[in-house]
Parts: C-alpha cells; sequence; structure tokens
C-alpha cells in the first residue's frame, strides 16, 4: 500500500473528511512536491528540541482536527528566532485554540521550517460534481481573494497544459519579474501542477486539495500549507 493511500485509510476509519497539515504534507512528500520541514511536538521541550534540529527561524502551529484555518484560531507564530520566543507561542498558540474552540482535540504543535518570503502562488484542486477532478493555480493573497485571477483545468493535466495554466493568469507578469516581483522558476511550478494532478487522478476520494500558500522562487518552490479534504 502506498504512504498516501494508508494516510487515506487512516482517516476514513477515524471518520473524518478534513486531513491535518501533517497528513497532507506526507502525502505531499509522497508524490514529491516540496514541502517546508516539519515535525509534530507533544510538549514545549519537544517543540525547541525540534526547533534546534531544523534549524531557526522557525514556524509554530495549532494541530488540530477541529481548528481548519489555523490563523483564524490564533494557531500560526512565524518567525521565531530563540528558545525564548519558542516557548511563548507555544503556550500562547495551546491558549488561542481552547479560546477557539473550548473543546478542540489538540494533536500536538507542528514546528516547522520558516520559508523566506517570495511572492506566493496557490495550486489546488476541485473535483466538479459533474466533469470529475479539476486542477487550480492562481497567485496568492488579493489576486484569488479579491480579483478571482485562477485558471482551472480537467485533470490529468500535460506539461503544455500546466504552462498555459500559467501563462493565462492575468498577474502572470509579476511571475516574470515586474518591477520589485523576482521572476519565479515557472519549471517549478509547472511540476508541482503536474503532481497535484497525478495525485488526484490516483485518488478520486479526494474532494478538494489546497497547497496555500506555495512560495515560488527564483530557484525552486516550497509548499508551506497543505490542506486536503476527502469525500464524505
Ligand atoms: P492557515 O491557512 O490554516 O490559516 P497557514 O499554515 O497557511 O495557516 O499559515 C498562515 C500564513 O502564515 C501563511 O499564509 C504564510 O504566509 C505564513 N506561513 C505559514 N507557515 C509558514 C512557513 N513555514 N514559512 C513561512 N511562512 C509561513
Ligand atoms: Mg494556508
Amino acid at each position: 500500500m502506498s504512504k498516501t493511500t494508508e494516510i487515506i485509510t487512516k482517516v476514513q476509519s477515524e471518520k473524518r473528511t478534513a486531513l491535518l497539515e501533517t497528513e497532507a504534507k506526507m502525502i505531499c512528500e509522497d508524490y514529491d512536491i516540496p514541502v517546508t520541514k516539519f515535525k509534530l511536538a507533544k510538549n514545549e521541550q519537544e517543540a525547541i528540541e525540534f526547533a534546534q534540529e531544523i534549524g531557526y527561524p522557525i514556524v509554530l502551529k495549532i494541530v488540530s482536527p477541529d481548528i481548519i484555518h489555523k490563523s483564524d484560531a490564533g494557531g500560526v507564530k512565524v518567525n521565531l528566532k530563540t528558545e525564548e520566543e519558542v516557548k511563548n507561542a507555544y503556550n500562547q498558540i495551546l491558549k488561542n485554540a481552547k479560546n477557539y474552540s473550548q473543546n478542540a482535540e489538540i494533536k500536538g504543535i507542528l514546528v516547522q521550517e520558516m520559508a523566506p518570503q517570495s511572492t506566493e502562488v496557490i495550486i489546488g484542486s476541485v473535483k466538479d460534481p459533474t466533469f470529475g477532478q479539476t486542477v487550480m493555480f492562481g497567485l496568492g493573497g488579493v489576486f484569488v481573494e479579491l480579483l478571482k485571477d485562477v485558471t482551472f483545468r480537467l485533470a490529468p493535466v500535460a506539461e503544455y497544459d500546466a504552462l498555459e495554466m500559467i501563462k493565462e493568469l492575468k498577474a502572470y507578469p509579476l511571475l516574470k519579474g515586474f518591477r520589485n516581483n523576482p521572476t519565479v522558476d515557472i519549471d517549478s511550478l509547472v511540476n508541482i501542477i503536474l503532481k497535484t494532478s497525478n495525485l488526484i487522478m490516483e485518488h478520486s476520494e479526494i474532494k478538494e486539495a489546497d497547497l496555500n500558500p506555495v512560495m515560488a522562487y527564483e530557484k525552486g518552490a516550497k509548499t508551506v500549507d497543505a490542506r486536503i479534504i476527502l469525500e464524505a
């Protein structure tokens, strides 16, 4: 059984449809989609150890099946640079989570590599009830939320389609290095689109996937947050 099938089977057996960030990122790794290094800490001491292991600066995030949008719950603390900051953030996140949802089940706190700021893109998928799996690409932030500047294709997509998806965005000039924006590595974005297409073609039980954001660099790209929702 593949790692991905193993994870999905476990989630289904627990009658969940939303994967934890750890589960979604393990699936990304299984499909060679680059993600930030991560380790799940069960207590403050582990968080400090893992921070050292991964290397500062780091990010801490809440991991709970009851909290899907982590920042809404005060569950994300970025750019932590010292042991002291890790301790404080660890406890603050737990407190925020309890305030947000009294009975939330907490699996732990995710310690992860802080990806340097860059152009943020979104790569995702939606299963259309009529047409089946579709792949989505857009630029992060206001481009998706406000301007709805996103493109879709029916999966499976070929390399040519993936490139076309990127090029047809209104904001495409930004990816080509407009004004202050650095030129980004289009090939690595094409690659992630293709891997996402493979994933959803091989797993029809995936209803939605959302790599949001993916940091796009002059060389390479890295997935900072991943969400996967299964069909009920
Ligand atoms: P959610 O979408 O559940 O609120 P995210 O994991 O996307 O939580 O975190 C919120 C924001 O924090 C991201 O959009 C990103 O800007 C920033 N962020 C999260 N993780 C990292 C990371 N590892 N490196 C750099 N920035 C991060
Ligand atoms: Mg996110």
